[in-house]
């Protein structure tokens, strides 16, 4: 038993206030390192637009916000410490943590590995509780985090760890669906809203093999979706654009952050077509039932993924050398990158620099 497992460890992390979301240094302290516990030391933590519509309260009442808050569910670090029991990491390993950090462990969704839909709620990596239900829990933009192993993803080291840290969030949240619909060689995929999520939605169903389009509002995104491996560019605003595409897609993954409409992506797929929503608009909006009978399409859901699942997609990543495209900032600057991101002005994650902070 090492003597550090029975000290709290103080730690300093950015939070908000309020829901003006504007960022200060926050001291607070991180549980004692617990048998099953690793300590991570966070390099990097990207900023996902879940942070801003949390910091921002923009999904309550269903989300409620909690102050002061410290977001960061895209954590990739080096453990520096672990306890007695611990099995799955060394120190000086590589570490990731997404975006819940414990669930029950009992319930069928928690012991068939997917967690995220933990019948009794799994706690979040911020902006949550511990599964006592008290002990607020604060996110990646901090220095520390100690967390039971089970619930840590182990990542394979290289130089720059920077493009990783976006995998837990934005990586998982794409990969699952792609997985899920067997996306793959032959497949026609769109992919709507070219942002943090949708950049790796590209990435990775163009690593599958699938021919992909990007669906955007922003014509400067273009050569970049080429880039980044799109087949093809689609402006969503030109409407003859969306005529000429209507029923060309087998899948289509909506990662679009703000009220948009459904009924018009619908009727970009073929038969049998399938949309898959991850983006989480902060209001709802309207279907039209002839847009799914019609061609007898499915609309789908799909929320992040679990430790098997994101651990699976580290590796594919880590197989297929594909990172996130980041901009680098200082915890200075989270303001500035919110605002930047809610005007799709992002290219395409921002990723704090906790290392040197
Ligand atoms: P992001 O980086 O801000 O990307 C969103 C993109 O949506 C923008 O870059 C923009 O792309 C497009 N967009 C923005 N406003 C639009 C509008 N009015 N109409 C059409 N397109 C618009 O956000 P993100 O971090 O990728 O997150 C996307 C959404 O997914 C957020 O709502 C987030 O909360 C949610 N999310 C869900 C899960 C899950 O598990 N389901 C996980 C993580 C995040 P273009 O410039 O190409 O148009
Ligand atoms: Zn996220
Ligand atoms: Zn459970």
């Amino acid at each position: 038993m090492q003597a550090a497992e029975s000290k709290p460890i103080a730690t300093r992390g950015f939070a908000t206030h309020d829901k003006n979301a504007k960022f200060a240094p926050f001291e607070f302290e991180r549980r004692a390192v617990g048998p099953h516990d690793i300590l991570i030391d966070i390099e990097y933590a990207g900023i996902c637009h879940s942070d801003i519509h949390q910091a921002r309260a923009e999904w309550e009442p269903m989300v409620p916000s909690t102050y002061p808050m410290v977001p960061g569910h895209e954590i990739v670090g080096r453990v520096s410490q672990v306890g007695s029991e611990v099995t799955k990491f060394s120190e000086g390993d590589i570490a990731g943590i997404g975006c819940f950090i414990d669930s029950c462990r009992e319930c069928t969704p928690c012991e068939i590995g997917v967690e995220q839909y933990c019948v009794k709620g799994s706690a979040q990596t911020y902006n949550s509780t511990e599964m006592d239900r008290k002990t607020p829990t604060y996110g990646g933009y901090s220095k520390h985090y100690v967390i039971d192993e089970k619930y840590a993803l182990k990542v394979q080291s290289r130089d720059d760890l920077s493009g990783v840290a976006p995998l837990l969030c934005a990586g998982i949240t794409t990969y699952s669906p792609l997985r899920r619909w067997n996306v793959g060689p032959g497949k026609k995929v769109a992919v709507a809203g070219l942002g943090g999520l949708g950049h790796m939605g590209v990435k990775l169903a163009a690593a599958m093999g699938a021919e992909v389009t990007v669906l955007s509002t922003s014509p400067s995104k273009e050569k970049d979706a080429t880039a980044l491996g799109a087949h093809h560019f689609l402006i969503t605003k030109d409407p003859d654009a969306m005529k000429a595409a209507a029923g060309s897609f087998d899948f289509l993954l909506d990662t679009i952050s703000a009220v948009h409409d459904y009924n018009a992506y619908l009727n970009l797929l073929g038969l049998n077509g399938v949309m898959v929503v991850v983006g989480v608009p902060t209001e709802a909006i309207p279907l039209n039932a002839f847009s799914l009978i019609g061609g007898n399409k499915v609309l789908a859901g799909s929320l992040i993924g679990g430790i098997p699942e994101t651990q699976e997609m580290l590796d594919f990543c880590a197989e297929h050398n594909v990172v996130s495209d980041v901009e680098i900032i200082t915890p200075d600057r989270i303001e500035e990158a919110y605002d930047r991101t809610v005007k799709s002005d992002v290219r395409y994650r921002f990723v704090i620099d906790m290392k040197n902070a």
